[in-house]
């Protein structure tokens, strides 16, 4: 069975940009003979809402989306992220990491400046520490991760519209430890984090293709490597392009793109929207 999901953060009104990804995964669906689940990402409780999430029903109901199963709630589920972080740990490639965002800048600056990392990546500082208080969030060693998975194994399927093929992109281990580096898997205050969250939930909706904006595409690298150490199936992958502003810049809640809701109220129809995002060339017939 072909599975796909919506997955948006009810932290604020959909966009334009979500209505777009929202009909290519549904569209991707029907075409595939498929289902659509519903997933509200909502871990991050200081900025999640619950009137967000009834608009977000409400937004892909207008939008003519039938979601196939009950919903699932990313805050309801934090057993299954600590099982996988527990699983992480057992394999020795999870470490205690007790830095501020500061003690990383400060690191940083007494960083040996031949080293190839770029400034956002972690140095590992707390690598070799023993840490005994509860202030601690879990990073994955990234090398030791890499020793453990044939390379050969990690690569995913991509393509970037509907009609288009799948091309095999290969992760390189170079890539991952220049990249990503040793990545927070459970960050201090919600005890796991997005990139878990996702690879687990994917996995338990079975999900066979995701697809997302293009911004995630690098993303995937990480979680193809959280995939094969989790011993979970990696699904196909369809990046979608991102839509943009008129001057240029990517449609967001924060740069207050057009709400859906806004579009609703002006009496526009969802065949409007369909002709604005230019999305006939994506539907499925
Ligand atoms: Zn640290």
């Amino acid at each position: 069975m072909h599975y796909e999901r919506f997955a948006p953060s009810p932290t604020g009104k959909l966009h334009l940009g979500h209505a777009f990804s929202s009909l290519l995964v549904y569209n991707s669906t029907k075409k595939n003979n498929g289902k659509f689940l519903l997933r509200i990402e909502d871990l991050d409780f200081q900025r999640c809402r619950r009137e967000f999430e009834e608009s977000i029903f409400e937004d892909l109901n207008w939008l003519g989306i039938k979601w196939d199963k009950k919903p699932i709630r990313q805050s309801q589920r934090f057993n299954l992220y600590t099982d996988a972080i527990k699983t992480l740990w057992k394999k020795g490639v999870a470490y205690k990491c007790e830095c501020t965002r500061k003690d990383i800048s400060k690191a940083f600056q007494n960083f040996d400046e031949n080293q190839s990392l770029s400034p956002d990546i972690y140095p590992g500082t707390c690598r070799p520490k023993s840490i005994n208080h509860d202030n601690f969030s879990v990073r994955l060693d990234i090398r030791k991760a890499i020793e453990l998975i044939d390379s050969k194994d990690l690569f995913f399927f991509n393509k970037s519209e509907i009609n288009t093929p799948f091309e095999k992109i290969n992760v390189s281990p170079e890539t991952l430890i220049k990249d990503f580096g040793d990545v927070v898997i459970a960050r201090k205050d919600i005890k796991t984090s997005y990139h878990i969250a996702v690879v687990v939930d994917d996995s338990a909706q079975k999900i066979s293709q995701v697809t997302r904006g293009y911004d995630l595409f690098k993303s995937t690298f990480f979680h193809v490597l959280l995939q094969k150490l989790l011993n979970f199936k990696t699904p196909k992958y369809m990046h979608h392009k991102i839509l943009y502003d008129d001057d240029g810049k990517k449609l967001s809640k924060r740069i207050g793109s057009t709400s859906l809701e806004t579009f609703r109220n002006s009496g526009a129809k969802k065949e409007d929207l369909v002709k604005l995002l230019n999305l006939n060339q994506n539907v499925w017939s």
